[in-house]
């Protein structure tokens, strides 16, 4: 029997609850499909803070590198919100990514019919958009700091102290990724849209040199820029005319939230954080560790359920497996099973709401 090594890294707040969920439905489906999954949970976040003094071991990052996929939950909460910066949860995700060379994450904002309902837009047909985001480049590790500065702003104010961020880009680091923009329209509707700031950053004006340099290794791949600005208002505008956007890291954290609250509920969005092909991947909702709802049974399990669909699909090779958990959480919200969040203003009274708990079942009874 084939058999898979996957590291569990839950977090805090609701982090453990909704990988639990997803880990009892991983073991339900690879019970169907015939194979084995062994899992090695580790402390991770503030949980990890608590216990070593740090958001990530090497130790646990070890384990991480030597699996066949990574499942994480949520990290960070009010009570690590005043450690040092240096051993912030957070920090601990940025390690992960950096330690594990993670340098592309997937964000589909796929929004299911059943909940339009949920969706703060009115009107909208289907949505189903690939964003494809940088996510070891960019200002989030680029040379930041502050410094004493004598300047005078033209109207008399002394400068005082500047704090700064660099966005910095290379050649090598905007290459693979928009390749893999490339790459997944070509498995879908074969639009590639970039978004960048190209009127204003060197950098982003590279976004798009590279990206002209590619095109014609991908003739089938329709191609167009929009400035990040512009591309926020058409996300809302027109959200069914997009099928993957490619872009660098500060802007793919902001548009994936926008389009993903436009699918619904931040409670059902997945997500997947790829390196090079044959390393493993890591998988995680896109929503934090909700500390206001933790222990409440009030959070959505779905997003994680999914993400470990995509752990199946694109790291494991298991796409009969990740199909069925994708068609068991359509066959649940077709049924009317509901968290709190996917509610929305939907006053149909056959809608069955539920808790984490009973929304994990619901998922194991389709699948
Ligand atoms: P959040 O995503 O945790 O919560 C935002 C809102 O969405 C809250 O009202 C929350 O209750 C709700 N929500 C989130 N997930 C839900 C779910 N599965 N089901 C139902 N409702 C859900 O974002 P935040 O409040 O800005 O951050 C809280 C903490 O999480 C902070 O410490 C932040 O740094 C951290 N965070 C971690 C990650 C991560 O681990 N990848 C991502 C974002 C935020």
């Amino acid at each position: 029997m084939k058999s898979y090594n996957i590291a569990v890294i839950a977090g805090d707040g609701i982090g453990p609850e909704v990988t639990s969920s997803a880990v009892e439905v991983l073991k339900a489906t690879a019970s169907k499909c015939g194979f084995e999954l062994n899992f090695d949970e580790r402390l991770f976040g503030g949980a990890s803070i608590d216990a070593y003094g740090e958001p990530l071991t090497e130790e646990t990052l070890a384990v991480c590198k030597a699996s066949d996929a990574v499942l994480l939950g949520a990290v960070g909460g009010p009570k690590w919100d005043k450690v040092d910066p240096s051993i912030r949860p957070e920090k601990g995700l940025l390690n992960i990514r950096k330690g594990m060379g993670l340098y592309s994450n997937l964000r589909p904002a796929l929004m299911f019919e059943e909940l339009a309902a949920a969706s703060p837009l009115k009107n909208i047909s289907a949505i189903d958009i690939l964003i494809v985001r940088e996510l070891t480049g960019g200002i989030y590790f680029g040379e930041r700091g502050r410094k004493e500065s004598d300047e005078i702003l033209p109207d008399g104010t002394p400068k005082g102290i500047v704090a700064y961020d660099v966005e910095s880009y290379s050649v090598g680091e905007i290459t693979r990724i928009v390749r893999q923009g490339f790459t997944y329209a070509q498995g879908r509707n074969k639009k590639l849209t970039v978004v960048d700031k190209a009127n204003v950053l060197e950098s982003s004006r590279m976004w798009r040199e590279i990206t002209e340099s590619l095109k014609p290794e991908y003739p089938d791949v329709e191609v167009d820029y929009l400035y990040v600005d512009n591309a926020s208002m058409q996300l809302i505008a027109r959200p069914s005319s997009f099928d993957v956007i490619v872009t660098s890291n500060i802007f793919g954290d902001i548009l994936s939230d926008e389009a993903g609250q436009i699918t619904g509920s931040i409670g059902m969005l997945p997500s997947a954080s790829l390196g090079a092909p044959g390393t493993p991947g890591l998988y995680e909702p896109v929503h934090g560790s909700a500390p206001d709802i933790a222990g409440t049974g009030k959070a959505n399990p779905l997003a994680t359920i999914l993400s470990a669909a995509m752990l199946l699909r694109w790291s494991l090779n298991e796409v009969k497996a990740a199909d069925m958990i994708e068609n068991a959480v359509r066959k649940v919200l077709a049924d009317g099973y509901r968290t709190v969040d996917i509610l929305g203003n939907s006053s149909d009274s056959s809608l069955k709401v539920v808790d984490t708990t009973k929304m994990t079942e619901a998922v194991i009874a389709r699948l």
